[in-house]
């Protein structure tokens, strides 16, 4: 079944009830897929298809959903983007997935000439004659203005069959290639229906999300949660402490999910708020993407008499394993029990099954796990064994407690800053083109508030001298700013084994 087709069924259902309230304007279930079929009868007019790919860089916002599930709707496959990225990345983005249309602000269309098929929809109210359209034959025009001329009453024909892709959510390899995780509306909807059961999910909830919409965690299990069970979801643009707590109280909220780095920022700001928190409808708390640490648990549970709820997933497998809902067996530190028909293995890097309490390479099977990588069979064949993914993430089984799972390291060398994923290679690379850089090395070193902060290391090369603000301002103008190093260090060498190999825990040691 078609993801879109499925919430719709939901939305018949909760017609007149708020499914999101954004920043005070309430957008019933109704309105929203209204709007939603409105986008879709847009894309259907400017000729996207079942299979094309419709790449989405905008900020958070209820055009960004209702476009992405207008996408949906019509069997296109959704890419979400960041909005912090900068041109170079989108243009391999576009470039690897072919996507066929562009939806973006006007400022994101420098280097995007030699891109001749590529439709471009712009969000901002800039008017296409502003462009040249010799370089830009294909720039359609303004998104809202295309969706007004769009034709009324326009009914999406869900034309996706179980196994069809949904979603292209750009990940990274350890070489630093982003690669493009294939997410069936398969994949999704079974996903969702074992959080709806874990969770307890019920329309009487409501989620306070603050989270961004292009990352899995924003949007596949926070939105598709709340709209999956005709709950209403109270939607912030940005994310700020202070009106965290207070809208908690004043929109009576049930649910929160956030990362770590949120958090810690939460339990920060409680000592300084001035009307008392009212958490009393409050039932869940929940913490993914990056782990969450003992003291911020118990902190937490100190100030709010809530046991945070932390969850363990990833983009390429949706959510595997999860605390149980039963808030005296969250334990910290733990990721919980494998969900509702996900199963887990912990093996030695020979793919032998480990015994409990021993530490090994986790690896998932179910019908949450992703289709492969986008044009990428080398990629994904690695990523498999006999049908089992291997996430490159280090855990072990607690033999004195079912068999509880917690994650310890990861096998790869992924840098997670504020729940973000950071991959060394990507930034070495932009640090290694600027012409006083002779050779780079990024590791993620521990901190408090972010988990995990991003720092270089750097040799320069003979006679050339760069301040680290200058490198810092280099990497800006090619990455978004959460991968740019936070620190430079000026080193005479990196360290290398014997096979030329950076030994990076040996430069963490020599760093801290
Ligand atoms: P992403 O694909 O961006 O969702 O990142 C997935 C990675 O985030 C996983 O492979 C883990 O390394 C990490 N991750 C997600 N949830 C947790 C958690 N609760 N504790 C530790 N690491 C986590």
């Amino acid at each position: 079944m078609n993801l879109a087709q499925l919430l719709s069924q939901t939305a018949k259902n909760y017609a007149d009830k708020p499914a999101i309230i954004f920043e005070e304007t309430v957008w019933t279930y109704q309105d929203f897929y209204c709007q939603v079929n409105r986008y879709a009868a847009m894309l259907s007019d400017v000729g996207i298809n079942k299979g094309d790919r419709v790449a989405v860089q905008m900020p958070k916002s209820m055009e960004f959903l209702f476009l992405h599930f207008a996408i949906l709707s019509i069997g296109a496959i959704a890419l979400p983007l960041n909005p912090d990225y900068r041109s170079a990345e989108i243009v391999y983005f576009l470039t690897d997935s072919t996507s066929t249309l562009f939806i973006t602000t006007s400022d994101r269309l420098i280097n995007l000439q030699d891109f001749s098929n590529l439709k471009i929809i712009l969000t901002d109210q800039v008017s296409s004659q502003t462009f040249d359209k010799c370089e830009f034959p294909n720039l359609l025009g303004n998104l809202s203005q295309l969706v007004e001329q769009a034709p009324l009453n326009y009914q999406p024909t869900y034309p996706s069959e179980k196994h069809d892709i949904a979603m292209i959510c750009y990940t990274s390899g350890t070489t630093g290639r982003s690669k493009g995780a294939m997410i069936s509306h398969h994949n999704l909807i079974t996903n969702i229906k074992a959080l709806h059961e874990a969770w307890q999910w019920s329309d009487r909830d409501r989620l306070l999300h603050i989270l961004p919409l292009f990352h899995v965690h924003g949007l596949n299990v926070a939105i598709l949660g709340s709209l999956y069970a005709g709950a209403t979801t109270i939607m912030l643009e940005k994310f700020d402490p202070h009106r965290v707590w207070q809208t908690l109280t004043m929109q009576s909220c049930t649910v929160l999910m956030a990362v770590p780095t949120i958090y810690q920022r939460l339990i920060s700001t409680w000592e300084s708020l001035e009307a008392k928190t009212d958490l009393s409808k409050m039932r869940l708390f929940i913490s993914g993407s990056a782990p969450l640490s003992d003291r911020q648990f118990t902190d937490f549970e100190k100030l709010t008499g809530f046991r945070i709820l932390e969850r363990y997933g990833m983009t390429e497998t949706g959510m595997n394993v999860s605390n149980p809902i039963e808030s005296e067996q969250r334990q910290p530190k733990s990721v919980g029990f494998p969900l509702n028909g996900v199963e887990i293995r912990i093996v030695n890097p020979d793919g032998i099954d480990l015994a409990m309490g021993e530490v090994g390479e986790v690896w998932i099977r179910g019908e949450n796990v992703f289709q492969g990588y986008w044009q990428m069979p080398d990629k994904t064949a690695e990523s498999f064994v006999d049908g089992w993914f291997r996430s490159g993430d280090l855990g072990y089984l607690d033999p004195r407690d079912r068999g509880r799972l917690y994650l310890v390291s990861r096998a790869k060398e992924l840098i997670i800053t504020a729940g973000f994923n950071v991959y060394p290679k990507e930034v070495e690379n932009v640090l290694e083109s600027h012409p006083y850089v002779k050779e780079s090395a990024i590791i993620g070193m521990p901190d408090h508030g972010l988990g995990e902060k991003v720092v270089s290391a750097i040799v320069l090369h003979e006679g050339m001298d760069a301040t680290s603000q200058e490198i810092i301002a280099y990497c800006k103008c090619y990455l978004a700013p959460y991968k740019c190093p936070k620190k430079i260090f000026k080193v005479p060498e990196i360290p290398r084994n014997a096979m030329g190999k950076i030994q990076k825990h040996i430069l963490l040691q020599r760093l801290t």
